[in-house]
C-alpha cells in the first residue's frame, strides 16, 4: 500500500514518482473523489478511485485490506498533502500493518512543515498540535497547557476560526514570536511574522484576507538558564565519579546550559580546593581528571590550555 502525498494548491508539487504510482496502483483510497479527480485529470491518470473519509475508514479499510491480501497494489490520499496528518487514513494505515501488508510512504507536501520551515522559527523541535478543540474554552485550556512547551508549536485552523485564535494566542502566550503561513503553494501565498496581535493586525487591514487556508506557529517558552549553583551541585556529584569530558556532557544534557559555560564551572570546580567527594578510595575518578580529558579545541577561561590545571 502506498502512502501518497499530493499538492496543497498548486499541482506541480506532485512528485514524479507519485504520479506514476497513482497511474498504475489497482485502485486510489482518496477523500473526496470529486476534490482529487482535477489532479488525477491533470496527470492523466484513469485509476478507479474509492471514497475513505473519516465516517467510513473502518469499513473500507476491512475491503481495501482484502484486495491488498489478494495482491492488488492500493494508494491512499487525501484532499491535501500528506494523508493522515490531520486527514484519514491513520486507521488505514494500521490496518495494513496488522495485517502484514508492507507501507510505502510516498512523501512530499504537508502543511505544517512547509509552514514551518519558511516561519524563520525554531526547527529543531517542534510540536505538532493540528486543530485546537472548536469551542473557545476548550481551545484556551489546550493552549494554556502548551504554554510550558520548549518546542515550537505548529497548529492549523480554519479561516472562520482564525482570529479567535489569534486573540486566544495573544492572551495565553504574550508577544512570542509567531508565524503565519497563508494560502501556501497558491495565489495569495504569505509568510508573516509578529506576534499574535500583529498578526491580527494585518489579516484584518484588508478586507478578505483572512479568507484562505492556515498555518499556525507559536514560538515554544523560553527556557531558564539554570542557576550557577544547580550546575556546580550536579557537577560536583558529576565529578567524583566521572572524567571531566564526560562529566561535562551529562551536565549539559540535564540542564541545556551551553557546553562551554559547563565546562568553566567544571574546570573552576576542579581548580577549588578538593572537597570529601563520594569517590571510592583509589578510584581514578576523584574530582579530578585526567589530561586527556580536555575536549579538543576547549581551553578554560585566563589559562595556558590544556595543561593549566
Ligand atoms: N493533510 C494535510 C497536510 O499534510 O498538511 C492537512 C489537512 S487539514 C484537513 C487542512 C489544514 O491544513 C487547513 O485547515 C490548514 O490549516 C492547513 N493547510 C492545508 N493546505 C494549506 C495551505 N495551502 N496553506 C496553508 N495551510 C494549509
Amino acid at each position: 500500500m502506498y502512502v501518497v502525498a499530493t499538492p496543497l494548491g498548486n499541482l506541480a508539487d506532485l512528485s514524479p514518482r507519485a504520479a506514476q504510482t497513482l497511474a498504475m496502483v489497482a485502485v486510489i483510497a482518496a477523500e473526496d473523489t470529486r476534490h482529487s479527480r482535477p489532479l488525477l485529470n491533470h496527470y492523466g491518470i484513469r485509476t478507479p478511485l474509492l471514497a475513505l473519509h473519516e465516517h467510513n475508514e473502518a469499513a473500507q479499510a476491512t475491503r481495501l485490506i482484502e484486495r491488498l491480501r489478494q495482491g492488488e497494489d492500493v494508494a491512499l490520499i487525501s484532499d491535501a498533502g500528506t494523508p493522515a496528518i490531520s486527514d484519514p487514513g491513520q486507521r488505514l494505515v494500521a490496518a495494513a500493518h496488522a495485517a502484514g501488508v508492507s507501507v510505502v510512504p510516498m512523501p512530499g507536501p504537508c502543511a505544517a512543515v512547509a509552514a514551518l520551515c519558511a516561519s524563520g522559527l525554531p526547527s529543531a523541535r517542534f510540536a505538532f498540535e493540528g486543530f485546537l478543540p472548536a469551542r473557545a474554552a476548550a481551545r484556551r485550556a489546550a493552549l494554556s497547557a502548551l504554554v510550558q512547551e520548549p518546542r515550537t508549536l505548529i497548529f492549523y485552523e480554519a479561516p472562520h476560526r482564525l482570529l479567535a485564535l489569534l486573540d486566544d494566542v495573544a492572551t495565553v502566550f504574550g508577544d512570542r514570536p509567531t508565524a503565519l503561513a497563508k494560502e501556501l503553494t497558491k495565489v495569495h501565498e504569505a509568510v508573516i511574522n509578529g506576534d499574535a496581535t500583529s498578526l491580527k493586525a494585518w489579516l484584518l487591514a484588508e478586507p478578505g484576507r483572512e479568507r484562505g487556508e492556515f498555518v499556525l506557529i507559536v514560538q515554544g517558552a523560553p527556557q531558564q538558564a539554570p542557576a550557577s549553583d544547580e550546575i556546580d551541585a550536579l557537577l560536583g556529584r558529576l565529578l567524583a565519579v566521572l572524567p571531566l569530558k564526560q562529566a561535562v556532557t551529562a551536565a549539559v544534557a540535564v540542564t541545556d546550559a551551553p557546553r562551554n559555560r559547563v565546562y568553566r564551572r567544571a574546570l573552576a570546580l576542579q581548580a577549588a580546593p578538593a572537597q570529601p567527594t563520594l569517590a571510592p578510595a583509589g578510584s581514578r575518578t576523584g574530582n579530578r581528571a585526567p589530561l586527556d580529558d580536555v575536549p579538543e579545541g576547549e581551553e578554560s577561561p585566563g589559562s595556558t590550555g590544556r595543561g593549566a590545571r
